[in-house]
């Protein structure tokens, strides 16, 4: 019986522990970072009552049968954003104001300008009546003095840099990035820039795992690519380990007569876990060498990524103090046949496509395990378990979500 992904993704996690370091950043450096300090607010914010709208600051009693008998105000002057008046309204008097704008002293609303008519620069027709406080902002809505507006562990997307700036933090303490060592394994691999010589490929896995890693949350360190020679094998093993907060490697793991990952690490330190319950990427590899985790992905591109989403991540987020790894698990319906069926379970790449506002599974239609297009505008994989199907068109299946990136450019 081969290991179910989620043991084997315990058994991973339970070697993997929260780094605890953390950097400081200014705000421009600091997007999809988790935050690691608490953020408070020095300030009420807003940090003065101030208009939505621009229009008239008014008493609303002044104008409350506006809506019956429109009402003529003097009009005192024109407050504007940056620019706090000193004087303060009396019955009968109102300010021009814009938006942003602080509120007069003696106002209490403002009349949007397009319920009013001005008649000279000092007189306005009001043509409707509002209520106290309307097209308001008030002192401390948003944010109270004191208070903690963020917590450690909040995900600093684009909107939360903006509290961050309100809050006056041009810099903050964010979880350190853990070093990813990227190990690629393969006598016939080439760089993208070195030519090819008869048998030989690209090694694409460390410019794909690369980009992963970083998306993750890692900082990724790339290492030379190692011959499929023990020797040489462990010698990267070691220097990785002595150098990064985890090491993963591609290729190397199955049982070729060349795959030398697993005897490495045994040699170096321990292997836990070898072998999981999934297609592509059976032959994933755990272990520890120098007290450092290490996973050994398998070499083939697509399994080298999908082992890289269902484990790796998963660390990695681990690693930066972030619980929350599990993608959203939705049960949708496919938008065409998936007629595989097989012993292990199924992780399957598919395009979310959008049919009448039903998100739908597109499965690609070469699955291979080398085939890289597959992954093109892939925002999911559906889960197909073991011995079950074929699934037909409109049949419901679960599926993991990984992005929502693609779905606009197939909307219907
Ligand atoms: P292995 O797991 O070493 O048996 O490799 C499985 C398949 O993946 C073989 O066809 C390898 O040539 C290919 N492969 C291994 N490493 C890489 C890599 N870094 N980039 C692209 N293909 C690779
Ligand atoms: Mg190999």
């Amino acid at each position: 019986m081969l290991m179910p992904v989620e043991d084997a993704q315990r058994q991973i996690l339970s070697h993997v522990k929260a780094h605890g370091r953390v950097e400081q950043r200014p705000l421009t450096e600091a997007q999809d970072c988790l935050l690691a300090q608490t953020a408070e607010a020095a300030d009420d914010i807003p940090p003065f009552s101030n208009t939505s709208m621009d229009g008239y600051a008014v008493r609303a009693q002044d104008v409350r049968g506006a809506g019956q008998e429109p009402v003529v105000l003097d009009v005192l002057g024109t407050v504007r954003a940056g620019h706090p008046s000193e004087e303060t309204l009396k019955a009968g008097e109102c300010f021009k104001i814009m938006t942003g704008a602080p509120v007069p002293a003696g106002a209490d609303a403002v009349v949007p300008v397009e319920w009013t008519e001005a008649l000279d620069s000092a007189h306005v027709r009001i043509l409707r009546a509002v209520e106290p406080g309307a097209h308001l902002r008030f002192q401390g809505e948003d944010m109270r003095k004191g208070r903690a507006v963020l917590q450690a562990g909040t995900l600093l997307t684009p909107p939360m840099l903006g509290v961050l700036a309100t809050l006056g933090l041009s810099r903050v303490k964010v979880a350190a990035p853990p070093r990813v060592a990227i190990l690629s394994t393969g006598d016939e691999l080439r760089d993208p820039d070195m030519p090819l010589e008869p048998g030989t490929i690209r090694n694409s896995n460390s410019y794909a795992l690369f980009g992963a890693i970083r998306a993750a949350g890692g900082q990724p360190v790339l290492y030379p690519t190692a011959p499929d020679e023990p020797e040489a094998i462990r010698a990267l093993f070691t220097k990785a380990a002595g150098e990064c907060d985890l090491v993963v490697s591609s290729g190397g793991v199955s049982v070729g007569d060349y795959d030398f990952v697993k005897p490495v690490i045994e040699s170096l330190g321990k292997l836990s876990l070898w072998r999981v319950n999934l297609k592509p990427g059976k032959p994933l590899a755990f272990g520890q060498v120098l007290g450092v985790p290490i996973l050994g992905l398998p070499g083939n591109p697509v399994s080298a990524l999908v082992t890289f989403e269902l484990f790796v991540r998963p660390a990695i987020r681990t690693m930066l103090g972030d619980s929350r790894w599990q993608r959203p698990k939705l049960r949708l319906a496919l938008a065409s046949d998936f007629t595989e069926v097989t012993d292990r379970r199924q992780y399957v790449r598919c395009r979310l496509i959008l049919d009448q506002g039903h998100l739908k599974l597109w499965p690609h239609t070469n699955q291979g395990s080398a085939v890289q297009t597959s992954w093109q505008d892939v925002d999911a994989l559906m889960i197909i378990p073991e011995n079950t199907g074929p699934y037909r068109a409109g049949d419901e299946v679960d599926a993991l979500v990984l992005s929502t990136t693609h779905i606009h450019s197939q909307s219907s």
